[in-house]
């Protein structure tokens, strides 16, 4: 099968035939129909973050498409099914976390397209008990992205416990942070949306964004606290450690911060704000595989729509480049 395949960090990955293997009993093989390109897949290919993937790799966890193969020991899926492949390609399934619905902090994880292959590729293996259906009112070019993307940001405003009628921030407004805001308004909340980019600004407006900001010109802090008096929560998914300085300012008193984005810096945060303020400050990552489920039925109702623009595999060094530049409105998904 075609595949894109990184060898090295920091080095372009080669488009070349690759082998598939016979699926486990636990296994479903899926023919890949369309697969997002996340900017995870990008720190991926740079080796960015502590942790490393294994190598060589074939990225991309936000695959989506058919089963067309079945392990014996799978009994609840059949050929046919329109499936995706989520970033939580497995879990171990019995310790704690796995036990209080909270798989995705699972320590005996896998994670597709980084510590196994993803879906870069014409075909991926998949684990049975992981892989999500797709409700049949969502094609899969607008599927793929609600599997990182989507999961991702309606997990974080979950996370972030504001309520309908309150303020939030979506600070970052590319894969992720254009369908945070269709979350966010389709849960009732008030959005200001954060951009360095204009376009992204203008996406976000009419994608119903209350207010947008750009850091270039504005203090987002400053703009919010006098506009607003603060913002219950802020999502941060810039790839950007200002971006999240700036957003912990933006905050009302007893808000939460969430940080979603993964630049690998540090952050600073003064205790005697965090203390005097009563803030929160919480990490979220992916979602589970319910709040997938929920994910994918705000989109088969029309509320969530991913913004997309389809692209060819052998396209996805021009991809990465221009992911890398901030060139990339909504989400560009390759497609076989
Ligand atoms: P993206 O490149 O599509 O979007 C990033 C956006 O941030 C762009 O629109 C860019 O213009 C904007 N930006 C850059 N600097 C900014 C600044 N100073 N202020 C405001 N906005 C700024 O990337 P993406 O695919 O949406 O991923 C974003 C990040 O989220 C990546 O680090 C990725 O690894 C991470 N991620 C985390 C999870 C998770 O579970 N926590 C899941 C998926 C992705
Ligand atoms: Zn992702
Ligand atoms: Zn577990």
């Amino acid at each position: 099968m075609k595949a894109a395949v990184t060898h090295a960090f920091k080095k372009p990955l080669e488009i070349k035939e690759v082998g598939l293997r016979d699926p486990d009993p636990h296994e479903v093989v899926v023919k890949i129909h369309a697969c997002g390109v996340c900017h995870t897949d990008l720190h991926a290919a740079n080796g960015d973050w502590p942790v490393k993937p294994k190598l060589p790799l074939i990225p991309g966890h936000e695959g989506v498409g058919v089963i067309v193969q079945i392990g014996t020991g799978v009994h609840h899926l059949q050929v046919g099914d329109r499936v995706g492949i989520p970033w939580l390609y497995s879990a171990c399934g019995h310790c704690e976390f796995c036990l209080s619905g909270r798989e995705t902090l699972c320590l005996q994880q896998q994670n597709a397209g980084y510590s196994v292959d993803g879906s870069y590729a014409e075909y991926c293996i998949a684990h049975g008990d992981y892989v999500v259906k797709i409700p049949d009112a969502i094609d899969f070019v607008q599927a793929a992205p609600l599997f990182c993307a989507g999961v991702t940001t309606y997990k974080a405003l979950k996370v972030s416990k504001a309520r309908a009628g309150q303020w939030v921030s979506i600070v970052g407004v590319g894969g992720l942070g254009h369908l945070a805001v269709q979350y966010a308004k389709a849960m009732g909340l008030n959005v200001v949306a954060v951009d360095t980019s204009e376009e992204k600004l203008e996406l976000a407006k009419q994608l119903g964004a209350d207010l947008a900001i750009d850091p270039r010109n504005d203090d987002p802090a400053e703009v919010i606290k006098n506009k607003l008096g603060g913002v219950q929560a802020s999502i941060v998914t810039a790839v950007n450690k200002k971006a999240f300085d700036s957003a912990y300012y933006s905050l009302k008193r007893g808000g939460t911060l969430v940080l979603v984005g993964l630049p690998p810096e540090k952050m600073e945060v003064p205790i005697f704000n965090t203390v005097l303020d009563g803030t929160t400050i919480v990490g979220s990552i992916v979602g589970t595989r319910q709040d997938l489920e929920e994910a994918l039925q705000f989109a088969a109702e029309g509320k969530v729509k991913a913004i997309t623009a389809v692209r060819r595999l052998e396209e996805i060094n021009e991809v990465f480049s221009e992911l890398e530049h901030g060139e990339v409105d909504g989400r560009i998904v390759l497609s076989f």
